[in-house]
């Protein structure tokens, strides 16, 4: 069983914790170099996490619990302001081993969807809410969004037929080069990936069969998260031809001529999104890119940084709607407010670079 090489401080990691990085472009044999190299989690990633880890997961905690009865009092916070939700894994734990990392199990996350529909929520695809906003119209604040990052197995064999049952669109964000392959991600911090005890969808990932069979459906849109998934940190010119060999794979096996995009790790603060990587992102043709920044998306401001919510194991269809209507970044943002009182508005949407029209030009 390959061991993993990640501390198991990370497992509970919350990534927009993280602290700032160098602006420096790392020197050559660096940790982040030799991280990129091997495409696996970026080794400081942990180190960083491990002195902060418990602030960071009590700060946390707090704002998702102290959201839900905020929530039932009041509702959501503003009308202009729709939530994009993230998943990564979609399984079951194994018995003997340690809890499958950035996992909800096949129950929770149909309690969690199926929870927020009953509560009024409405599922858009990504593309109709990007087109919605590029149009100067606005996403109706009950509007949410579902996408998972890398391409797990267990989103073909756990999450897509709840989608298919509650009618709920997605969209997978797809690293391309190891579709079909047999070996786990590299980036995978389970302990348990590749066990013989484990199933093999509980870590594989997807197939290129099962992403056309979900593709042709309708319902799931494939996009990229880049090829290799690494370390792209300062290296907007290394990221922008990593996306043109995703964008190939996706043209040649999928028929997808645009594609949407979310970055790998994906923090601001610790510069794994950002304006020069998004400058990098336009300049390739994306159509967004996401990042991993647990913040609302307001109509109309630039779809290159947008955020999204962690939905976790421990999320019910109150938490997530409590995230979905503001009140966790609120509650996130307190301590920040606190600092910067004067904090400026979302940024309007800079250059219209995407149109409606190209969103509407659909893969065949
Ligand atoms: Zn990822």
């Amino acid at each position: 069983m390959p061991v993993s090489h990640v501390p198991p401080e990370f497992v509970e990691m919350e990534i927009s914790d993280l602290p700032v990085p160098s602006d420096e472009t790392p020197p050559e044999g660096s940790v982040a170099v030799v991280a990129h190299a091997a495409a696996g989690v970026p080794a400081d990633l942990a180190a960083q996490h491990a002195s902060r880890g418990r602030l960071a997961h009590w700060k946390h905690e707090f704002a998702r619990r102290a959201g839900v009865p905020l929530n039932r009092l009041f509702g959501g916070r503003l009308q202009n302001a729709f939530g994009i939700l993230m998943y990564h894994r979609v399984t079951n734990p194994v018995p003997d081993l340690p809890e499958p990392t950035f996992n909800v199990t096949p129950e929770r996350f149909r309690e969690q969807l199926s929870g927020l529909l009953a509560r009024g929520f409405i599922a858009w695809p990504l593309r109709l809410v990007l087109e919605t906003s590029l149009r100067g119209r606005q996403v109706p604040r009950e509007v949410f969004v579902v996408t998972f990052d890398d391409g797990y197995e267990n989103v073909y064999q756990h999450a897509w037929p709840v989608l298919r049952d509650l009618g709920i669109p997605a969209t997978i964000f797809v690293s391309t080069a190891y579709l079909d392959s047999p070996e786990p991600f590299p980036f995978d911090n389970w302990a348990g990936k590749g066990s013989a005890a484990a199933p093999a969808e509980s870590w594989r990932p997807l197939t290129t069969a099962q992403c056309r069979q979900m593709h042709a459906s309708g319902l799931i849109e494939l996009a990229t998260h880049t090829h290799t998934h690494a370390d792209f940190r300062n290296r907007p010119n290394e990221l922008a031809s990593d996306l043109e060999t995703s964008l190939e794979v996706l043209r040649d096996r999928f028929g997808i001529s645009n594609s949407t995009f979310a970055f790998p790790y994906g923090t601001k603060k610790a510069g794994f999104s950002g304006p020069v990587l998004s400058e990098a992102c336009r300049k390739v043709g994306l159509l967004c890119s996401l990042t991993t920044e647990q913040e609302l998306t307001f109509s109309g401001t630039d779809p290159f940084d947008w955020g999204r919510f962690e939905a976790e194991s421990n999320d019910t269809a109150e938490t997530l709607a409590a995230k979905l209507n503001g009140w966790y970044s609120l509650l996130r943002g307190a301590w920040r407010r606190m600092r910067h009182p004067f904090q400026s508005a979302p940024k309007p949407a800079p250059r219209r670079v995407v149109t409606a029209a190209t969103l509407s030009r659909r893969a065949t």
